[in-house]
């Protein structure tokens, strides 16, 4: 069989590709020279397979979508505390270069350049030099990626050349006692970070990792803590599309990123991770073709997160009732994934069991547990014991165990 996902987008891409309104950014000068006719998208799934169409292996600085990995790199160095009394986590309204501040002090969120820049000075350790911090940076990044980014040095010097605003930022952070460190360090080391090169190939894999709760699908690497992936996500679908935040979340439904060379990244929990490039930006400083793809993407793959999928109603895959001379015992049979809402379900059918009849609880068909779902199973098997009830589980594959 020639799987169809290929060709549903390549289809995609074509049907994109008429969308020609936005510009090129033209504040940063090496940025001003791209073909605004690129276009490339990818996507990457949980086993590491990562599908590509038109330039995916087009390569272009990073830009803003390094953002959620630095915040995810100083979340794993620091920890959840200090990132927090640095940078908050509400969205700003603002655009991407706003002084974005809280009464505080503290700038509003770590996707808006002055959230980022603060963010960015966090990560590794305090007493760390620039070297290292940027060292620091590189790797992570790369690890996300699953191989070694390189950085492009004319637009990093271009953009440094170019940074009086965001030098603005720093100095404004500072002054507020909210910057670890020297504002020329964290703007330069930000700077570079904006530099590193990925295509949509990349930015897919980086996607699915932070999807996967830090675990890189392709090089098996736990990159991050899970925990951690959490934090970022939950910032991206708040903060990551910038002032145009809620409208993005009401029709995308993908936690997202984008960045002014015309990346974009979206990461939906625990299924895809999708990058897209197209160098023409809206107002608002995203891709206008990538914005395009996603809204396709969402609607025809049905990936908008807050769209409610039907688990917890068939969690009971049958209840076989017990013959009347009493040869067959009652076996309930459940399926699926047992989350939290899924156990309810079946805690429910459990509870209404007549008195004292012996129990198959037949987990053969359950893919899988969460943690909550795997302490209310056991706790309802040890409460039908208590009460005096036999009760055999079939577990073929330690679903109950975890
Ligand atoms: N490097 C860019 C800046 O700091 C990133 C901005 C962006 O991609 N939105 O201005």
């Amino acid at each position: 069989m020639r799987n169809p996902v290929p060709d549903l987008l390549d289809e995609l891409r074509r049907e994109c590709a008429g969308a020609d309104g936005g510009e090129v950014l033209d504040t940063i000068p090496e940025l001003a020279d791209e073909d605004p006719d690129r276009f490339g998208i990818a996507l990457c799934t949980i086993d590491g397979t990562v599908y590509g169409t038109g330039d995916a292996d087009h390569r272009f600085t990073i830009q803003s979508i390094s953002k959620p990995f630095a915040y995810a790199l100083a979340l794993a160095d620091r920890g959840r505390d200090t990132v927090l009394e640095h940078v908050g986590v509400e969205p700003s309204g603002d655009a991407f270069n706003e002084i974005s501040l809280e009464q505080n002090g503290r700038p509003r969120n770590p996707m808006i350049n002055i959230g980022a820049i603060t963010t960015h000075a966090l990560i590794g350790d305090p007493r760390w030099t620039l070297e290292e911090r940027d060292a620091r940076v590189l790797a992570g990044l790369s690890a996300f990626a699953g191989r070694t980014l390189e950085l492009d040095e004319a637009v990093f010097e271009s953009e440094r050349s170019e940074a009086s605003r965001n030098l603005a930022l720093a100095y404004l952070v500072h002054s507020q006692g909210k910057l670890d460190g020297e504002p020329h360090d964290a703007v330069d080391g930000y700077t570079r970070q904006c530099s590193l090169l990925v295509d949509v190939r990349d930015l897919a894999v980086m996607a699915m990792t932070l999807a996967a709760g830090g675990r890189n699908s392709v090089t098996g690497e736990q990159v991050v803590p899970t925990w951690v992936c959490t934090q970022v996500l939950s910032v991206m679908a708040t903060c990551g599309m910038y002032d145009a935040a809620g409208d993005w979340m009401s029709t995308v439904g993908i936690p997202a990123k984008s960045g002014v060379s015309g990346g974009v990244l979206g990461s939906l929990p625990g299924q895809v991770g999708i990058g897209a490039f197209s160098p023409r930006l809206d107002e608002i400083g995203s891709s206008v073709r990538g914005v395009a793809a996603f809204e396709r993407l969402s609607a025809e793959l049905g990936l908008h997160l807050m769209h409610a999928p039907e688990v917890a109603s068939h969690v009971l895959y049958g209840v076989v009732e017990p013959d009347a001379d009493g040869d067959e015992l009652r076996e309930v049979q459940l399926q699926g994934t047992m989350h939290f809402a899924a156990v309810e379900v079946a805690l429910r059918q459990l509870e209404a069991l007549p008195d004292g009849e012996p129990l198959v609880l037949d987990l053969s068909r359950v893919a899988s547990a969460t943690a909550v779902g795997r302490s209310l199973l056991n706790e309802a098997v040890e409460r039908m014991r208590a009460d005096g009830r036999e009760v055999r589980v079939t577990d073929p594959d330690g679903v109950l165990e975890g």
